[in-house]
């Protein structure tokens, strides 16, 4: 099969990425396609982070020295790239957070116990990661609310049918549901259902953490109330994610853990907050990993994301071509057209668990299990599936290496 054209020069940027050169066993290249766990990070933001270990480290926001002015300056000059990345109206309006899930429990802690109570809704869907399904168990257990959930369509969509009976016969507070799946690939039509909730009252909250590494995203276009997504799975690094809301929303809400820096005043009687972003940010901050961050973004808006999501959308279906010739397989989810970079399988007759570590062997990393969506693979009628997922530096090579090692997967189970 003829491989697909590529909108930019994949070896070039490949050289950015220093572990895409290792080997994986002695003689055998690592091929890594488990980018919906955690992407791998380019010599940029690595250097970035290093030399601001070597020459600026400091606390932020506190000491009047220098250091700490240049630390807060990098600092807060990565929030104001993000800001601009998924162009939020006011840097304000971007909280770092350890990642997505720190920043759904935030909204579920202060948002949520605030606003929610016996006899509201919450809409989620079959098709979250666990991330966006325990905070809202959590809390609905202490504050008395339901929560309905979105079923999953034969061909892995959102059944939007179901979704407007909810909103229509439910009190529905707020709908929380993941923009792109991190199983199925499914880009779910986020600005459409955000408008739908709007219309009967309820707020709107985006998980993006499949999403913002892989294509544009423009929170103020989607009109969502929170969006939410990870470093570490956009070049960036672990241990850094970010909260977006509106900043009428985030003025409301009350904060999310007490300590310092997110009060404007202490006294042995009680306290009063400091002003947005900071009282969402108690104690000192994962300075480096924020700055890592603004360098991946960086990186990201040079290569551009509307031609990162072209060169995966060629990888994607390519993939799914070359996966669907081989016997005994089922691929979850829709078509290339509708989905991002990740193709979820399970091969008949072998567990997930042993196609991964046979993929292992020759250098290819996938990941096997529940992916974290247990719900989902309740529904697909399956304990585990083996997941390639793809990112920027993927090759059609590496699809094809793929493909022949599962060919080969089958004959060592005599298949
Ligand atoms: N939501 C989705 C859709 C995800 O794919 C993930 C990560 N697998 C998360 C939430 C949780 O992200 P993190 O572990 O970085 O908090």
């Amino acid at each position: 099969m003829p491989h697909p054209t590529l909108p930019y020069d994949v070896e070039a940027v490949r050289n950015d990425f220093p572990i895409l050169h290792q080997e994986h066993h002695p003689g055998t290249p690592l091929i890594y396609l488990d980018n919906a766990a955690s992407s791998q990070k380019p010599r940029q933001v690595i250097e970035a982070m290093n030399e601001y270990y070597r020459t600026t480290h400091s606390n932020v926001h506190r000491g009047i020295h220098k250091l700490s002015e240049s630390a807060t300056l990098a600092y807060e000059g990565a929030r104001k790239k993000i800001r601009s990345f998924i162009n939020a109206s006011n840097w304000r309006e971007v909280i770092f957070t350890r990642g997505t899930t720190e920043s759904i429990n935030l909204v579920a802690q202060t948002w949520g116990r605030a606003n929610l109570g016996p006899g509201d809704v919450v809409v989620s869907s079959v098709m979250e990661h666990h991330a966006n399904i325990v905070p809202w168990q959590i809390l609905a257990a202490e504050r008395g609310f339901s929560i309905e959930y979105i079923p999953v369509t034969s061909d892995g969509q959102l059944d939007l049918e179901v979704y407007e009976r909810l909103l229509t016969q439910r009190s529905v507070k707020l709908v929380s549901v993941v923009h792109c799946s991190n199983v199925l690939g499914t880009v779910n039509p986020i600005a459409d259902m955000a408008r739908q909730a709007h219309q009967h009252g309820a707020l709107f909250l985006a998980d993006g953490a499949q999403s913002v590494p892989h294509m544009p995203v423009d929170v103020q276009a989607l009109d969502v109330d929170f969006f939410v997504f990870s470093g570490h799975k956009m070049a960036g690094p672990t241990g850094i994610g970010i909260l977006y809301a509106k900043r009428a929303i985030l003025e409301s809400m009350p904060p999310y853990q007490g300590g310092g820096d997110m009060i404007a005043q202490v006294t042995l009687q009680g306290s009063t907050w400091n002003e947005l972003p900071y009282k969402f940010e108690a104690g000192t901050p994962s300075i480096a990993e924020a700055i890592g961050l603004g360098a991946a973004v960086d990186y990201l808006g040079q290569l551009g994301m509307t031609t990162i999501h072209r060169h995966e959308q060629s990888i994607i279906q390519y993939a799914l071509e070359r996966l669907s010739e081989i016997p005994g397989i089922t691929v979850y989810g829709p078509d290339a057209c509708r989905k991002g970079a990740v193709a979820a399988f399970t091969l008949e007759r072998i567990h997930a668990h042993d196609v991964a570590q046979l993929l292992d062997a020759d250098g290819i990393a996938v990941r096997a299990g529940h992916h974290c969506a247990m719900p989902l693979h309740q529904h697909l009628g399956v304990t585990a599936s083996a997941r390639a997922s793809f990112y920027l530096y993927s090759t059609p090579s590496e699809v094809d290496k793929l493909a022949e090692a599962l060919y080969k997967t089958r004959r060592a189970f005599a298949l």
